[in-house]
């Protein structure tokens, strides 16, 4: 079913990105009368989900110079979310039942690669994109619009310069690596990573290994390594220790709260006076977002891993409606995510959805902040969604005048959860919320509806 629109503006429109989220704009963007340019570095679309078996020259991704691979993604790397929930919703993520497809409720990265091909095939994407080509600058131009810099290199590097009615920001927020401080390291002979460059266990074989982080890559990548290492460790914070302890039951790995210090005979030491001669530290300690072409004479910033100020995570209030961003919040249903965002900056693009005015934006904003800091949370966690996102999902439904979050996705998202907290070895591979998957692919039939 196509929407209704009353359109009243149509504007020229550039997205830096084409995985999940650029994709997704590209396709809200275009329903709703707009024209549409995605820039892509990449060779294909998909972004995160584009396997890379290469990684960095710099292990710890801490050289700006070095020459990026954009993927986190390792070889074994299954979702960690069902694909019934995870998939678009005017799109779902089924099983295709061809031979060569994997039918698993969580299935490997390759299906979700393929599932992002097949959406951008169904919905005429892949010619909006142009590929090979990255955005090394986007700045404010005259009138509230926006001059794009783009590069191919062919060869030589060639630079082009276009002018554009309004910029979406959809480049990821994986391929950044945040690393721990740890006192000592600098002397420390041994192998330092981030997790961003972890592909295979195989280059651990025989090594002692000291995993840093409580996240699901440091959950598989543990398990991964243990059964080539001589020993694998994990430091975390102890608020985070019990998944871990119930997980490496199974495995022969070691739990430890955070590391206090390295010395320089390789030795490492936890807070909890617990010592190892380890060869390798591996970051699993998360990505920093990262905007090095956006130049917004420093009307938004990126500090302490806030992107700011935005009004609802989308739209820098200054700068509304013309620069927005889609899928910066974590701890979320993604794509479901970029979907709802997406259809609501086409819809204001458009002048269909009206924004409040930018004082009532940037006090919105103000408080958000104010209610963040109360609370206690660490700036970091700005863009942290968690327990909000069915809310938040509601209100941009909202304003978008489409259905809201279909209840068994809910459900089951916190059935996941939970089934992830108490078995989380075996999470992916069985489960006891059949009847909801029943019940969304009995909705999904009636998928045009909420579209
Ligand atoms: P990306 O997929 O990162 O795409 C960004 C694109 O922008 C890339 O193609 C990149 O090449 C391009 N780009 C960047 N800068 C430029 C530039 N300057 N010029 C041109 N192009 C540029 N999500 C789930 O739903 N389920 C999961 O199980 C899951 N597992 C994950 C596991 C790992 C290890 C990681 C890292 C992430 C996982 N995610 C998962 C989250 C995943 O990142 C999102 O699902 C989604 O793929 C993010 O899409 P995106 O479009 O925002 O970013």
């Amino acid at each position: 079913m196509s929407p209704t629109i009353s359109k009243i503006k149509s504007l020229n429109v550039a997205i830096i990105g084409a995985g999940a989220a650029g994709l997704v704009s590209a396709r809200e963007l275009r329903r709703e009368g707009h024209q549409v340019v995605v820039f892509e570095r990449q060779a294909q679309l998909g972004g995160t989900w584009v396997y890379n078996p290469g990684v960095e020259a710099d292990p710890l991704g801490s050289d700006p110079s070095r020459a990026i691979v954009h993927s986190s993604l390792y070889a074994s790397l299954r979702t960690n979310l069902p694909r019934e929930a995870m998939g678009f919703r005017a799109y779902p993520f089924v099983s295709t039942g061809q031979p060569h497809r994997d039918s698993r409720r969580f299935p490997g990265h390759q299906e979700v690669l393929l599932y992002l091909n097949d959406y951008a095939t169904e919905f005429g994407l892949t010619e909006l994109v142009r590929f090979e080509t990255e955005v090394v600058y986007a700045g404010l131009f005259e009138d509230g619009k926006w001059k794009v810099r783009s590069r191919q290199e062919n060869g030589v590097a060639v630079d082009v310069d276009e002018i554009f009615d309004a910029l979406v920001v959809c480049n990821g927020h994986y391929t950044e690596p945040r690393t721990a401080e740890i006192p000592g390291i600098d002397a420390w002979p041994g192998k330092q990573m981030h997790s961003h460059n972890y592909r295979i266990p195989e280059p651990y074989r025989d090594l002692v290994v000291i995993l840093i982080g409580s996240g699901p890559s440091a959950l598989d990548i543990s398990i991964d390594i243990a059964q080539v290492a001589k020993e694998v460790h994990v430091a975390s914070r102890s608020d985070e220790a019990e998944v871990l302890r119930k997980q490496f039951g199974y495995h022969h790995i070691q739990l430890h709260p955070m590391i206090e210090s390295v010395q320089k005979d390789g030795t490492v030491i936890f807070y909890d006076g617990s010592m190892v001669l380890a060869d390798v530290i591996l970051h699993c300690t998360g990505y920093k977002y990262h905007l090095p072409f956006l130049d917004t004479h420093g009307i938004v910033t990126v500090d302490d891993n806030c992107v700011g100020p935005l009004y609802k995570h989308i739209f820098p209030p200054v700068l509304a409606p013309r620069l927005s961003f889609v899928g910066l919040p974590w701890m979320v249903l993604p794509f479901p995510m970029f979907e709802f965002q997406s259809k609501w900056i086409a819809g204001v693009l458009s002048d269909r959805i009206r924004l409040p005015s930018q004082e009532e934006m940037m006090e919105n904003v103000s408080a958000f902040y104010l209610s963040l800091e109360a609370s206690g949370m660490p700036k970091r966690h700005t863009h942290k969604m968690g327990a909000h996102l069915f809310e938040y999902n509601g209100w941009l439904a909202a304003e978008c005048g489409v259905p809201v979050t279909e209840e068994w996705r809910k459900k089951m998202l916190y059935a996941t959860f939970q089934n992830y907290l108490a078995h989380p070895g075996t999470y992916r591979d069985a489960w006891e919320d059949d009847d909801l998957v029943l019940e969304a692919l009995m909705e999904m039939a009636t998928v045009a509806t909420l579209d």
